[in-house]
């Protein structure tokens, strides 16, 4: 099984996951043209993707995925919730609706979503797996519960959303509103909390960790970086970040 992803962060997001022939995308919030250029740059054939799955309805996750999803002819899974919030974007496509509790699979992957608080309809994540290995998605969650961290735990490679550092979010000149909004239980997580995830799972297994989602005002790579270090317990050069432009390159997992 290997991943990469094609830009993470509230401009895009994009991860690809393969096993075999198998190839999916979860999520796409990436113009078609981009996504294209972005499969492109990573060398994979945009007709080659068997599915596209989706976390939730906001832009920077759905926005590209019916027009991908219509001109390759691949199916959209997705949460009931999800589909009722961004029904407009899916007409002529087929849509496989997926419950957060019931395992699927797709090809030679086999998807475990799990729910999460955000400010969304029935958000959703996932942990995909080779019936071998595991990887851990996970952005786009306001708070941590007991699920997530079980969820979660024993992995061998995780995208952890790292959206924001406290104190540069409390002195950005967003609205106040704003500001409560993204640090809120059903907004993003910070690097503190992502770090005690890391602390409270069991990571022995970890071949992979990558911070994900980067505000772009409010964070940078090497806050994220030290904070995710600092639960591991490892140094910092040995933690990914995906970025907005670029994403990550592929990473095998063993
Ligand atoms: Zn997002
Ligand atoms: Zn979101």
């Amino acid at each position: 099984m290997r991943f990469a992803s094609l830009g993470s962060g509230s401009e895009g997001n994009c991860l690809v996951v393969e096993v075999g022939s198998t190839r999916i995308l979860a999520d796409c919030g990436f113009t078609l043209k981009e996504t294209i250029a972005r499969l492109e740059r990573n060398g994979i054939e945009p007709s080659s993707v068997s599915a596209v799955l989706i976390t939730h309805e906001h832009d920077d996750h759905v926005g590209g995925a019916g027009r991908f999803a219509r001109k390759f002819g691949v199916p959209v899974w997705l949460t009931y919730g999800t589909l009722q919030a961004a029904q407009d974007q899916f007409s002529a496509v087929g849509v496989e609706v997926f419950d957060c509790h019931q395992r699927f699979s797709v090809g030679a992957i086999a998807i475990e979503p799990y729910t999460v608080p955000h400010d969304a309809r029935e958000p959703a994540q996932f942990v995909f797996g080779d019936g071998n290995a595991r990887v851990g998605l996970l952005t786009d969650a306001g708070s941590l519960t007991p699920h997530m961290r079980s969820t979660l735990s024993g992995l061998d490679a995780l995208i952890l959303e790292c959206n924001h550092d406290l104190e540069m979010l409390g002195k950005s000149s967003y609205p106040r509103q704003l500001k409560q909004r993204i640090s809120g239980s059903f907004g993003h997580l910070d690097n503190t909390a992502a770090a005690r995830l890391l602390e409270s799972i069991d990571c022995s297994r970890l071949q992979h960790l990558v911070a994900a989602h980067l505000s772009l005002s409010n964070n940078t790579p090497e806050l994220a970086g030290a904070a995710l270090a600092g639960a591991l317990n490892c140094t910092q050069d040995w933690i990914g970040i995906a970025t907005q432009a670029d994403g990550f390159a592929w990473r095998q997992v063993a």
